[in-house]
């Protein structure tokens, strides 16, 4: 892994914008090494020991003992990758506690998959151009459209390209500060197979952590799916 990871730390990810043809696509191309390193994050079963139902079920009460000492094992080698990984479980944890049962019976296996090609990345978008530390100051909004169902529209910095998305974002009618966030579920791809957010406008030029791909992105009218109460999303 030692070896993968200077690899994937000299070769940075790259955003390619539009193919050939002039068609906007928002690719962002990892190095080899950088796919090797998360395959071996999923053969070291830190997701499927506590998200699979079995291996849930036999060792409850260890399982996140067991995850988290693989995790440690796996950063002493690749500190970059183990931050979506932290992440990806993060987002685990709220699809299992807080999602709708048909949201959760289709992601969780994603996570807790042992197949390198079916695995599902999950990220947090919160942060904004002038909103680090002060998240209520958020100012990416909210509004109603089906349902649980919202459309989302402003900037995000610092997002890592994953598949499972928990966007934090301001509906109309509630109060500023972090009392005035909710949460939304937002997947990468939209049940027909089109790209639920398209404007990846460029990859951060980073002094660490260069491997991983962390984004500015423009949201525009991307679906998400509200999580929880409204404004009760910070909590
Ligand atoms: C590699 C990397 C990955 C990241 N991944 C994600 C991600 O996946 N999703 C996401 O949403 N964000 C992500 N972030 C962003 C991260 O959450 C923010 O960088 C963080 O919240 C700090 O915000 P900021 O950089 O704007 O710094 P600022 O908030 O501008 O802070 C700058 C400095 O001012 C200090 N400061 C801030 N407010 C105060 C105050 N009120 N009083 C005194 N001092 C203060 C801070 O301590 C700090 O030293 C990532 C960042 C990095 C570097």
């Amino acid at each position: 892994m030692d070896l993968l990871s200077m690899q994937a730390d000299k070769n940075a990810p790259k955003l390619i914008k539009r193919n050939f043809l002039g068609e906007e696509i928002n690719l962002i191309e990892f190095h080899p090494a950088y796919e090797k390193l998360l395959n071996h994050a999923v053969d070291s079963k830190m997701f499927a020991i506590k998200w699979e139902d079995d291996l849930r079920a036999r060792f409850a009460g260890e399982i996140h003992k067991l995850g988290f000492a693989s995790g440690f094992l796996y950063a002493q080698a690749e500190m970059v990758i183990y931050c979506p990984l932290c992440m990806t479980d993060g987002a685990a944890r709220l699809i299992d506690g807080y999602c709708e049962e048909e949201d959760r019976g289709r992601l969780i296996p994603r996570i807790a998959t042992l197949n390198p090609d079916e695995l599902f990345t999950g990220a947090m978008f919160l942060t904004e151009k002038s909103v680090g530390s002060d998240v209520g100051a958020n100012l990416v909004t909210a509004s109603h459209e089906k349902d649980k169902n919202y459309r989302l529209n402003g900037e995000k910095r610092f997002c890592s390209n994953a598949n499972i998305i928990f966007v934090l974002a301001r509906t109309a009618e509630v109060p500023q500060g972090t009392k005035g966030l909710s949460l939304f579920l937002v997947e990468k791809s939209l049940p027909d197979g089109s790209s639920n957010y398209k404007n990846i406008v460029r990859l951060k030029d980073k002094l660490g952590v260069r491997s991983m791909a962390s984004a500015e992105i423009i949201l525009t009218d991307t679906i998400g799916k509200r999580v929880g109460e409204k404004g009760e999303g910070f909590k």
